[in-house]
């Protein structure tokens, strides 16, 4: 029985009021054994939803994420945020290598394998993202685009070391457009990836959490997280509303 974990990125949106209405929502969701749900609002905010939860007792399957990181320990590095920092102020989780910080930040796999390793060596649970873009889909360059994200994080870490990693597949051209990709090529995309990390640690693979994100909403959640190797989501624009994301993460 593997861990399903819904995840929302908040991107660069939300405020207090959102961090608070959104605490209080959540205390009221009733979630499926085996679920945990991690939120991950901007910097600012990460203390503020530590504090809110810690006012109304949230449930401890609630947690809070980040969603980037540096990968130095401290130093002259002008506006970055260290792991430390993070943990201090309530994160566990921390999205790394999210297609907005590859393509416009022009992060690399390998410093997304370094980012990996330093969230990890502080006790933050990495949620590792990959994804192709649809010329990469349309060209039948997914697998190959897939690989190369994932090799260099596993050289970095080694492979026992994903017991610790939550993966999210997102498909760049299914982000905030609107168009899923359908429950059966989510599912086969989400197989291949269990089977890449299977063939070097079959264990690990099994209890790999792979969440899919990319225009999940509350009318398209279910199907999808019923995919046998689907276990969650990492949701964007539907995190913002709290019906819509308490729905999805009942569904989990
Ligand atoms: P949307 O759910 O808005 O498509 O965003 C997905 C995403 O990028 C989550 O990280």
């Amino acid at each position: 029985n593997r861990l399903s974990i819904v995840a929302a990125n908040w991107k660069m949106n939300g405020s207090l009021a959102l961090v608070n209405s959104m605490v209080s929502e959540l205390n009221n969701v009733t979630l499926n054994e085996n679920v945990e749900v991690v939120v991950c609002p901007s910097f600012p905010y990460l203390a503020a939803f530590s504090l809110a939860s810690d006012n109304v007792n949230l449930s401890k399957a609630f947690s809070l994420g980040a969603q980037n990181l540096n990968e130095f320990a401290n130093g002259a590095f002008t506006g970055e945020v260290s792991t430390s920092m993070l943990q201090e102020v309530g994160a566990s989780y921390v999205i790394v290598g999210h297609s907005e910080r590859r393509s416009i930040y022009n992060e690399s796999s390998v410093l997304v394998a370094h980012k990996v390793k330093a969230a990890l060596s502080a006790g933050l649970k990495p949620i590792l993202c990959i994804g192709e873009s649809e010329d990469e889909r349309v060209a039948e360059q997914t697998e190959v685009v897939l690989a190369a994200q994932l090799q260099p994080v596993i050289d970095e870490i080694g492979i026992e070391n994903f017991k610790n990693v939550v993966i999210a597949y997102e498909p760049v051209w299914a982000i905030g457009t609107g168009k899923t990709a359908s429950p059966e090529m989510a599912q086969a995309t989400h197989q291949f990836i269990r089977e890449f990390i299977a063939k070097v640690d079959e264990n690990v693979a099994v209890k790999l959490p792979l969440l899919y994100g990319g225009s999940v909403n509350a009318t398209n959640c279910e199907e999808l997280f019923a995919q046998a190797d689907i276990d969650g989501g990492l949701i964007g624009g539907a995190s913002l509303k709290a019906e819509e994301f308490k729905i999805i993460c009942s569904a989990a």
